[in-house]
């Protein structure tokens, strides 16, 4: 099977009528919403590295779209469309059947297009899903606006996904293999977080980038992470392990006041929120329980350590 009929086969699935041009020429086209801005991220699955080797294709078809669907949610934009650069050790049929399937199960699920791409062989299977998306001008929700007293809240529970790959088989691996971009969430807090991101390297990873990029502190009270019930065997301190230093949630984690947070809670948000701490004025990350100082050391997902 040719590089084109592979394309033909299973990634020329016509796209949403928002879409000028799509597969099949030599770049796509779109119209931008007036007054939006465009949003646009990339994130790359590696076999092997960000998903085990025998994880379902129609899993790892799912995963690489949703996690750049994540991206873009946390952006507070909405998702449009994507683009996916395929490289491929092997042409296995079944394998790109249930791939493409599983792709675009998640495109369908969040009305997104599927317009372009690029198909190549590699001796390592390595897939790139670069995801576009609109905001109204001017009301992206960047990692930079956290202010002190802001609320921290996190949607969902956080540590899941982390348990699930060193307990591959356990009910909670559907977490894992098929992350939910918190599309509607994101998109219901433009205009009322401060700062958001979303949590694929740990949450205290990834709260220390607002914070950075804030230039302000967190303290977070332990007794309120939403960790999974399915974890509660484990002792306190390794369920924090999970909720703090685990990746792959894809969870948002965001700052707001309490007014707006009020706001979001009128909307009725399809996934629970859960208020974790406070933006602090010294810019650091500390951890409390029981009104006690907590001292704790986790570190999150490294790239190249
Ligand atoms: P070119 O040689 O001009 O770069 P290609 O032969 O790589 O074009 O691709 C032909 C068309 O198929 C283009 O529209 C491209 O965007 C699309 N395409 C290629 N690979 C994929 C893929 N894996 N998924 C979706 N579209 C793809
Ligand atoms: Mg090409």
């Amino acid at each position: 099977m040719a590089e084109f009929s592979i394309i033909e086969t299973y990634f020329s699935r016509e796209s949403n009528s928002s879409v000028d041009l799509g597969v099949g020429d030599d770049s796509a086209l779109l119209t931008p919403p007036s007054n939006q801005q465009l949003v646009i991220c990339t994130d790359t699955l590696v076999a092997g590295r960000h998903f085990p080797l025998d994880t379902s294709p129609h899993a790892v078809g799912w995963k690489s779209v949703a996690v750049n669907l994540s991206d873009i949610a946390a952006m507070g934009a909405t998702p449009h469309s994507i683009l996916l650069a395929l490289s491929l050790p092997n042409i296995d049929e079944e394998w790109l059947s249930e791939f493409s399937q599983g792709l675009y199960d998640c495109c369908d699920q969040y009305s997104v297009s599927l317009i372009g791409g690029d198909t190549t062989q590699n001796p390592h299977l390595t897939i790139s899903v670069t995801a576009l998306g609109f905001v109204e001008q001017g009301l992206a929700v960047t990692r930079s606006g956290a202010k002190v007293g802001d609320l921290i809240v996190i949607s969902g529970s956080i540590g899941d996904a982390a348990f699930a790959l060193q307990h591959l088989g356990h009910p909670l691996q559907r977490r894992l293999d098929y992350p939910t971009p918190r599309c509607e969430l994101g998109r219901q807090l433009k205009g009322l977080a401060s700062s958001m991101i979303d949590v694929s390297d740990g949450l205290a990873q990834d709260l220390g980038h607002i914070l950075a990029a804030s230039h302000v502190g967190a303290k977070i009270d332990l007794s309120r992470l939403p960790i999974h019930h399915a974890l509660s065997h484990l002792s306190e301190n390794k369920q924090w392990q999970y909720a703090l230093a685990g990746g792959d949630d894809y969870e948002l984690c965001f700052t707001i006041t309490m007014q707006n947070y009020e706001k979001l809670l009128q909307l009725q948000p399809n996934v629970t929120t859960t208020i974790i701490g406070q933006i602090t004025q010294d810019q650091n990350l500390t951890f409390e329980k029981d009104g006690l100082d907590h001292p704790l050391q986790f570190n999150g997902y490294q790239h190249f350590a």
